[in-house]
């Protein structure tokens, strides 16, 4: 008896099974160490936009030498392989917001010492599908880090979605940049600051561009991206 409510008072503080594999994992995150190994982090990337590099190329890629993003640096610990675009697309489409604390506990993990800036500033979805999703998934992973890091500053009201864009998951490149040019808005105050802004996956990077040249046409003098992964191919 005594054991029995031991085991789920355990199993109320640490999950006890796989967000993936649904495996009993005794542990604080509810993700198997097998499911972990399969996540590729992303380690030899450019250091301004995070696109893996060539393991003999090392510094900045050739898309960065030719045309430095707007963006001061992007940090992207993983690549967006099979496992984590599983848990990613449950979290972004399928309502599992409860996948916010692992997907930030994995997150500070993998980049251990974060960069000090003066604000986060969660990438705003257009009014119209944050009410159709429920939640901004870019906030909640902003939220879920500043609860492990309270001397983060959020800053959600810096930048505003000022029209509605279409959805960009199967458009090119260039399509998405024409997409989004003008879709944000920064509002002022943002003169000198250091800002990262949180988003989840980064893809082509026209987002990332995007709010980097709101945020710096209203004078924020550092803009970094902070997300999850990286595309492998960010030109496809
Ligand atoms: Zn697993
Ligand atoms: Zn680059």
């Amino acid at each position: 008896m005594v054991n029995r409510i031991t085991g789920q008072l355990l199993d109320g503080l640490f999950p006890s099974y796989c967000s993936l594999c649904k495996w009993h994992c005794p542990g604080p995150l509810p993700l198997c160490q097998d499911c972990r190994n399969e996540l590729p982090a992303n380690e030899h990337a450019c250091r301004l936009c995070a696109s893996p590099l060539p393991t003999a190329v090392s510094g900045v890629c050739g898309t960065c030498l030719q045309s430095p993003p707007t963006f001061d640096r992007a940090i992207a610990p993983w690549l967006y392989g099979e496992y984590l675009a599983c848990l990613v697309h449950r979290w972004k489409f399928s309502g599992a917001r409860h996948l916010t604390t692992l997907l930030a506990d994995l997150w500070l993990q993998q980049v251990a010492d974060p960069p000090a800036v003066d604000a986060v500033i969660p990438v705003p979805l257009h009014w119209l599908r944050h009410w159709r999703r429920g939640y901004n998934q870019a906030e909640l992973l902003a939220l879920a880090l500043q609860r492990r890091l309270p001397q983060l500053q959020l800053a959600t009201g810096l930048l505003q979605r000022s029209r509605r864009t279409a959805a960009q998951s199967t458009m090119a490149a260039e399509a998405r940049r024409r997409n989004l040019t003008g879709a944000f808005t920064a509002a002022g105050g943002c003169a000198n600051l250091r800002l990262a802004v949180v988003d989840d996956v980064l893809t082509t990077g026209a987002t990332a561009e995007a709010v980097a040249s709101a945020l710096k046409a209203s004078g924020a003098r550092h803009v970094e991206i902070w997300c999850l992964a990286r595309t492998p191919s960010p030109g496809d």
